[in-house]
Parts: C-alpha cells; sequence; structure tokens
C-alpha cells in the first residue's frame, strides 16, 4: 500500500521520531499499513504553522478563500474511489455508502463556501448619528478533534466553516480510521494554500488531543467525540478560555405512538438502528412503543431486522458491515451480556457470526432486545452498536418524561399520523433535533447538535458555518465626535 503522511505546514510528513502505529482491517483483522505517530513535537510545529499562516489566511479576500475551499472539495470528488475503498478497509464501511460518504464530504465544503460568502457582516442603524455595523471575523487557530464513526465527515462537516471563515487549523483525527484524513492530508496538500493553513497530525487523543486542547496559541476546539473525552477537552480549554463547539454523545429515544403507521416507523427505525453498524451518535438508544401495538411491532421489528445483510463490506449487497475494533467489540458484546444478565428479552442476535468468513473480523449479528427497563445499563448507556433496546410505555406523559429523563438531548423521534400531536412531543422533547415520523437523517444545509450533555453548538447548515467566527461591532460617529442633534 502506498505511504500516507501527515500535512504539517504545508508538507507531507512522517512523525520527526520516525514512529508509526498500526491499521487494522476491521473485516478481516490483517494489518492494512501504518501511519505517523505524531506526539508533542508535531503539535508545536503544526500550531505555530497554524498560527503563522492565520494572518495571511485570514486576509485573502472571502471569495478567493470560498474558491480554494471549493478546490479542496474537488478534489476529494475526484478521489471519491480511493476514499470509499479507505473507508471501508479502515472502518469496515460497506462499499456503497463509502462512495456516497466522501462525496456528501465534499457537499459540506461547498456549504460552507457558498455560506461564508454572505455572512460576514450586518449593518444595523441603530441610531440616525451614527453607522453601526457588526462584521464576523475568524477566531484564529482552531484545533479539530474528529471520531472514528465516520472519519472523513466528521472533519469536512467542520473544514469547510473554519478555512471559509478565515481560520487556519490543526485537525487530529481518531487514531482507529485515520486513513482517511491522511488522503484528505494528500488532497489539500495539492491545493495551492499559504502553507500551514491546515495541518493534520495523527497520534493518540491521551498526548495530542490533549496537548492541543490546552495549548496557548490554540483559539477554538471543534470537538466530535465521546462526552468522556469532551469533558477532559473542556477543562483543558477553559484553562486559556477558548472558544469550544462540541458534539457528543446520544442514547435518543425514538417513540412510536398508538396511532403511528408500523410500516413507516418500523422500516426508519430498522434502518436508523443498524446502518453504519449502529455507530451513529444519532441511532436510536431506547425506542419506546405504545402498549396496545407493542406485540405487534415487536413481532414485525425482529423480521425486519432478520432481513439486513451483515457481512463482507466489499460486497454490494451488504448493509451491515463489522464493528470498528476488537477494543469496541468487547465494549458492545459486554453490554449485551448486561442487558441479558439484568432480564432483558433477547430476539435476535446477541452474538458473533461463527461461519466463514465472517468468523474472522469484529462482527456482531443485528440485535433486538424487548423487554428493556429503566434500570438496566442497556437503557441508559450509549452502547454506538447493532443492538436495538425496545420499551413498553403507556401514556404519553409517561413516555416523555421517560425520553427527557436522560443525561443526554442530541436527537429523537416520534411516530404518529397526527402531525400536530407530533410537534407537540417535539415541543416537549430535550433534543437538538426530533424527526416526526422519520428515522435518522442529515442535512449539510441544516443545522445539527446537542443539548444537555450531548454538547453545544452547531454543525452545519448557516449556523454552523457561525461557530467558527465572532461577532465585532463598529460604530462610526457621523459627526466626527462632535455629535450633533439632528435638525
Ligand atoms: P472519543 O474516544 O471521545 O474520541 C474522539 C477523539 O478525541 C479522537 O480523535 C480521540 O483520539 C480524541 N481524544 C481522546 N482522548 C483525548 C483527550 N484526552 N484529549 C483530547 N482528545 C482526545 O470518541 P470516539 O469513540 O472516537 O467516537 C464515538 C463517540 O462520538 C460517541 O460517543 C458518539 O456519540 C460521538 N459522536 C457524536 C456526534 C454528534 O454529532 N454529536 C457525531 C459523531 C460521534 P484517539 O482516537 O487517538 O483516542
Amino acid at each position: 500500500m502506498k505511504e500516507y503522511k501527515m500535512l504539517i505546514n504545508g508538507r507531507l510528513v512522517n512523525a520527526v521520531a520516525g514512529k508509526t502505529y498500526p491499521v487494522i482491517n476491521p473485516a478481516t483483522e490483517e494489518m492494512v499499513t501504518d501511519l505517523p505517530l505524531g506526539g508533542l513535537e508535531e503539535v508545536n510545529i503544526a500550531v505555530q504553522a497554524a498560527k503563522s499562516a492565520f494572518p495571511i489566511w485570514s486576509k485573502i479576500p472571502t471569495s478567493e478563500r470560498c474558491r480554494l475551499v471549493k478546490e479542496i472539495a474537488m478534489g476529494i470528488r475526484e478521489n471519491a474511489d480511493e476514499l470509499a475503498k479507505l473507508d471501508t478497509l479502515d472502518h469496515g464501511t460497506p462499499v456503497k455508502m463509502a462512495f456516497h460518504m466522501a462525496m456528501a464530504s465534499a457537499s459540506c465544503l461547498d456549504f460552507a463556501a457558498d455560506t461564508a460568502r454572505t455572512m460576514m457582516s450586518e449593518m444595523i442603524p441603530a441610531s440616525a448619528n451614527t453607522l453601526t455595523y457588526t462584521k464576523k471575523e475568524a477566531v484564529g487557530v482552531v484545533a479539530l478533534i474528529t471520531p472514528w464513526n465516520a472519519p472523513l465527515m466528521m472533519i469536512c462537516d467542520k473544514l469547510g466553516g473554519i478555512l471559509a471563515t478565515g481560520n487556519t487549523c490543526v485537525v487530529k483525527p481518531p487514531s482507529i480510521d485515520s486513513l482517511e484524513a491522511l488522503k484528505l492530508a494528500e488532497i489539500i496538500s495539492k491545493v495551492n494554500l499559504p502553507p500551514g493553513t491546515v495541518n493534520i497530525i495523527t497520534g493518540p487523543g491521551g498526548l495530542v488531543g490533549n496537548a492541543l486542547s490546552s495549548h496557548p496559541d490554540v483559539n477554538m476546539v471543534a470537538f466530535t467525540g465521546s462526552c468522556e473525552t469532551g469533558k477532559v477537552i473542556f477543562e483543558n480549554a477553559s484553562r486559556t478560555v477558548k472558544k469550544i463547539g462540541m458534539e457528543l454523545g446520544g442514547k435518543n429515544p425514538y417513540i412510536v405512538l398508538k396511532d403511528a403507521d408500523l410500516d413507516v416507523a418500523i422500516s426508519k427505525i430498522v434502518m436508523s438502528q443498524y446502518i453504519n453498524t449502529g455507530m451513529i451518535c444519532a441511532a436510536p438508544g431506547r425506542i419506546y412503543v405504545h402498549e396496545s401495538i407493542h406485540d405487534e411491532f415487536v413481532k414485525r421489528f425482529v423480521e425486519r431486522a432478520k432481513t439486513i445483510t451483515a457481512g463482507d463490506p466489499n460486497d454490494e449487497k451488504t448493509f451491515m458491515g463489522p464493528l470498528v475494533s476488537a477494543e469496541h467489540r468487547d465494549k458492545v458484546e459486554a453490554l449485551i451480556k448486561s442487558g441479558i444478565d439484568e432480564g432483558a428479552t433477547l430476539l435476535l442476535g446477541g452474538k458473533r457470526p461463527t461461519e466463514p468468513p465472517l468468523n474472522r473480523g469484529y462482527y456482531v449479528l443485528p440485535t433486538v432486545f424487548s423487554n428493556v427497563t429503566s434500570e438496566m445499563m442497556i437503557y441508559s448507556e450509549e452502547i454506538f452498536g447493532p443492538v436495538a433496546c425496545i420499551v413498553k410505555f403507556s401514556s404519553e406523559e409517561e413516555v416523555i418524561r421517560a425520553a427527557n429523563d436522560n443525561l443526554f438531548g442530541l436527537c429523537a423521534a416520534v411516530f404518529t399520523k397526527d402531525t400536530a400531536k407530533g410537534i407537540r412531543f417535539a415541543n416537549e422533547l430535550q433534543a437538538g433535533t426530533v424527526w416526526i415520523n422519520e428515522g435518522l437523517t442529515a442535512s449539510t444545509d441544516l443545522p445539527w447538535g446537542g443539548y444537555k450533555e450531548s454538547g453545544f453548538g452547531k454543525v452545519s447548515g448557516v449556523k454552523g458555518v457561525h461557530e467558527f467566527t465572532q461577532e465585532k461591532l463598529v460604530w462610526v460617529d457621523l459627526y466626527g465626535g462632535n455629535m450633533q442633534p439632528l435638525k
């Protein structure tokens, strides 16, 4: 396999100390290649490069900056086949979805570039004697720290806004699944950006991520990942009062009311549960079903879940690939075991496939639990795997209370034929997104972000681009300092 390198100060480089770490294919458990293992030295060089590039990049006319961001998007599209292959190899993303993810990542950059051209200033005529306007300015050096669950998308949905509004950045991709980030480094190295505008360094979060989020010359940290890591970063960043964006975990309630169209609810929830092998922050965490339709729902949900094609991500027919790593599979399996031990009813899956070739790789079959109750670990903990947890409820007040009685507040879904009732539920649910008769879905055009311990700030949409700016008010006395009342 060809060599992939970090991008620091405009150059593709190996780690200063020459250290590397292995990339493992989660579908075969085989080593694919090794990648440069960065550390503190790389952090300092990259932050310095981003800091030096900032006055140059932020003063380039917005139109030109946005053109260059679109060139990165174009580079992603031109390399979408290779990016998709790397996604399948490194993350186990089924081939069809992998190509789509690369194209969608490019769209994120385009959207940010289009948005930034129209949002940087606003005139507010507060008084006749003054000219007052606000001006959006870049924050400075942004540390972008991302998770492995959608490796390229989790970078690109923020990178466009960071760059188009004039910031420079140091990207720290996850240690598992960094291949696509380093392919992106190669693509960006061919775009004519001032050296240091984008730096991409690989290395352990506890070292590289920690140093970035504490670094005095980093002005903002944009983080997507677990709540646990988010809290560490929050603390680090608070010491120098950095601006922060936090996209954290979820344990999302999907609520099926008694008048729901069951065909719609089942097909949307099954898809939401098993896409990306359940490794999506927005996946259903607790599926609440009204007691009057519960048994019918459960029977049909299991039938539908049996039709999920789980297996080799290189096969065009596969919908669900492996989990990302042995460590993550252990975590998911431990939660499945806790569900069984705590008395939930296991209706499907709960185990690894045993037949070759799927007896190698980090596979766990689509799993369904019913009779899940609030005392169980699988009820409250984010599983981040292909495990559906179905909970019976009897009244609307009860289900709203239960849905909100959780640390997280990322998203929620309600299924009902009564749209007005769906909207009343949306008003009550403590979540950054509420879908009505829709399951897991997102758009580059729309803001995404959580309530409570699911984080704060938005990514995507116009608001997601605004996150990477700070606003200045300019106040001009039209009377040259000798303000007279107007005659
Ligand atoms: P994670 O373990 O928190 O890691 C995320 C990133 O943080 C990785 O790059 C990691 O580096 C780095 N990191 C680890 N320790 C750090 C430290 N002490 N200081 C700074 N950075 C550190 O999360 P994950 O397991 O990759 O991702 C899954 C989580 O992300 C889930 O909870 C999911 O819900 C959440 N997520 C949320 C959203 C959303 O939209 N809200 C979207 C996607 C994912 P290493 O990989 O090198 O450890």
